[in-house]
C-alpha cells in the first residue's frame, strides 16, 4: 500500500514527538469507510478496503512512506494545567495532499500505548470511535470546520473499561493536529526555540499569509483568534455543544477536534450540559465562546516570548488580540443568526429582533432546529410548522414581520439563505445512542441511516420526517460520556 506521504512534523525536532509504530492487533475488521473522503484524498476506496488496507487502519502494518508519532502537547483540562498529555492513544501516520493540493493529517486513534499514555491502555472502543465518526461527518456536512472520520475499523480485542468492550481504531484527517495545548507543552518547558519553531511551522503550513506580516506572530496569534471565533460561532448557530473544551482539544487551525461527550441541543436552553464529566457546567451552550476566549488567552501567553522581546509589551500584544475575541465572535454569531432569519442586510435592530426570539425561544422550551427551520417555511408562506414548534412564534413573528419588510435583499435571495443556514437533521442524541447501540451489538443498519440522512442535513426530503422528530420524554439521554 503507497501513499503519497510527505511528512512535515515528523521533520520537526525528535523533542515534538515521540516515534514509535502501532501496536498490532488481533484481528482487524472493517466497519466503516468513508468512501468519497478517501477519494478526496487521492486514495483508492477499495485498497482501503483489501485486507492489507483494513490491516493498515487497524495498525498492523505501516504503509510505505509512514513515520508514525505521538505528538507531545500539554493542556488545560477544567481549568487545571496539565504539563505533559500528549497522544496516548494516538499515532499521526504521516501527511498527504489531497487531489484540491490541500494537506491533511492521517491519524490512527485508538492504535496502542504510547510514552504518553500515562495509565490508559491507549484503546479506543467502538462507541466513541462511531460516535466521532457520524458526529465529526455531521458537522462537516453541516459547514462547520472539524476533523473528518475516514474509517472506523474493530480489533478483535477486548477493551476493558467499566464492563468489556469491543476495541476500535479511528483514522482521523485534520488539516493539522497542533493545539493550544503544543504550544503550552513548549512555553512550559521555556523552550523558545521550539516554540519559534511550532510558530513557523504552523505558520507554514496552515497561515502562510501572515508570514509576511510586520508581526508574524502577532498576526499568527490574530487568525487563530479570528477562526476560534468564527467556529464557535457556528456552533452555537447549529446548537452543537463540545463538552470538553481543554486546550489541548483545541486546534489551532480553527477546526472541531475531539468529540468525546458532544451533543446537539434539542430543546433550546443555554445552560445545557450534557457531558457527565463537565459538573460545574465550564462547557456548557452558552459559555462556549468565553471558553474559546480563555482558551486562546492560554496561547497567547504560551507565546509570549516570541510576541516582542520586551515582556511588558509582549503581554500589551497578547492581551490586544485577546480583547478582539468578543467583538469578533459577536460579528460572526449575529451574522449567522440574520442568515437564520433570512436578514441579509444587517440593520441596527437586528441584534434585539434576534434576542428577543431566543429569550422567548427559551422560555417556550422550543426545539432549536425545528424552530428556526420552520420559520424557513414561515418566509416560504406556512406558519403552521412554527407555531407547532414554538409557543412565543404568534407574539414575536410582527417584529420579525416588520423588519422583513425592511430587508432590501430579493426573496428568493432570502429564502436561499435560509435554507442554508437552517438544518432540517442535527444528529439527535437519542438516535445516536440509538445508533450505537445497535451497532455495538452488531447490527450497523440504523447507523448506516443516519449517516446517510446526516450527509444531506439541509435537504427538506419528506422521507426523513422520523429524523427530524424531538425525542419523547423516554427517549431524552440526559447525558453524554466521554466513554474513552
Ligand atoms: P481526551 O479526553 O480524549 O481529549 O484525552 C486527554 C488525554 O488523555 C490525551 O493525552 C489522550 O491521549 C489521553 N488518553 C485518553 N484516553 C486514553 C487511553 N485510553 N489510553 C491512553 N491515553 C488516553
Ligand atoms: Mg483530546
Amino acid at each position: 500500500m503507497t501513499f503519497a506521504f510527505d511528512n512535515t512534523y515528523a521533520r520537526l525536532p525528535e523533542r515534538f514527538f515521540a516515534r514509535l509504530p502501532p501496536t498490532p492487533v488481533a484481528q482487524p475488521a472493517l466497519v466503516k469507510l468513508n468512501e468519497p473522503l478517501a477519494r478526496a484524498l487521492g486514495l483508492d476506496p477499495a485498497l482501503l478496503a483489501s485486507p492489507d488496507g483494513v490491516g493498515m487502519l487497524a495498525g498492523n502494518a505501516v504503509p510505505d512512506g509512514a513515520e508514525p508519532i505521538a505528538m507531545a502537547y500539554a493542556g488545560h483540562q477544567f481549568g487545571s494545567f496539565v504539563p505533559q498529555l500528549g497522544d496516548g492513544r494516538a499515532l499521526l501516520l504521516g501527511e498527504i495532499v489531497g487531489v484540491d493540493g490541500e494537506r491533511f493529517d492521517l491519524q490512527l486513534k485508538g492504535s496502542g500505548r504510547t510514552p504518553f499514555s500515562r495509565m490508559g491502555d491507549g484503546r479506543a472502543w467502538l462507541g466513541p470511535v462511531l460516535r466521532e465518526y457520524l458526529i465529526s461527518e455531521a458537522m462537516h456536512a453541516l459547514g462547520v470546520p472539524t476533523t473528518r472520520a475516514l474509517a472506523a475499523v474493530t480489533t478483535g480485542e477486548p477493551v476493558h473499561r467499566e464492563i468489556v468492550l469491543p476495541g476500535a481504531v479511528l483514522t482521523r484527517v485534520a488539516r493539522s493536529h497542533v493545539r493550544v495545548g503544543t504550544f503550552q507543552y513548549f512555553a512550559v518547558r521555556e523552550d523558545v526555540d521550539a516554540l519559534r519553531r511550532l510558530a513557523d511551522y504552523v505558520i507554514a503550513r496552515s497561515y502562510p499569509e501572515v508570514a509576511e506580516a510586520d508581526r508574524p506572530y502577532r498576526a499568527l496569534l490574530d487568525e487563530v483568534i479570528a477562526r476560534q471565533a468564527a467556529l464557535v460561532a457556528q456552533w452555537l448557530c447549529v446548537g452543537f455543544i463540545h463538552g470538553v473544551m481543554n486546550t489541548d482539544n483545541t486546534s489551532v487551525v480553527g477546526e472541531t477536534i475531539d468529540y468525546g461527550p458532544c451533543a446537539f441541543m434539542d430543546a433550546y436552553d443555554p445552560s445545557t450540559v450534557f457531558s457527565s464529566i463537565d459538573q460545574t457546567g465550564r462547557y456548557a451552550y452558552a459559555n462556549q465562546p468565553r471558553i474559546a476566549q480563555w482558551n486562546l488567552a492560554r496561547l497567547a501567553q504560551a507565546l509570549l516570548p516570541l510576541l516582542d522581546e520586551d515582556e511588558t509589551r509582549a503581554v500589551e500584544q497578547g492581551q490586544a488580540a485577546i480583547d478582539a475575541f468578543p467583538a469578533l465572535f459577536d460579528r460572526a454569531y449575529l451574522d449567522g443568526l440574520r442568515k437564520k432569519l433570512g436578514l441579509l442586510e444587517p440593520q441596527d435592530d437586528d441584534a434585539e429582533c434576534l434576542t428577543e426570539l431566543l429569550k422567548s425561544m427559551a422560555e417556550a422550551e422550543a426545539d432549536f432546529t425545528n424552530t428556526f427551520r420552520a420559520l424557513v417555511a414561515v418566509a416560504e408562506g406556512d406558519e403552521g410548522p412554527a407555531q407547532a414548534a414554538f409557543a412565543g412564534f404568534d407574539a414575536w413573528a410582527p417584529r420579525w414581520r416588520e423588519r422583513m419588510a425592511r430587508e432590501p435583499a430579493a426573496r428568493d435571495a432570502r429564502l436561499r439563505a435560509m435554507r442554508a443556514a437552517n438544518p432540517v437533521i442535527i444528529p439527535r442524541n437519542h438516535q445516536v445512542e440509538a445508533a450505537l447501540t445497535a451497532a455495538v451489538a452488531g447490527d450497523l443498519g440504523p447507523f448506516e441511516r443516519l449517516l446517510a440522512v446526516l450527509a444531506r442535513p439541509y435537504d427538506d426530503d419528506p422521507a426523513n420526517t422520523a429524523y427530524r422528530r424531538p425525542p419523547a420524554a423516554h427517549e431524552e439521554v440526559r447525558h453524554t460520556f466521554c466513554g474513552t
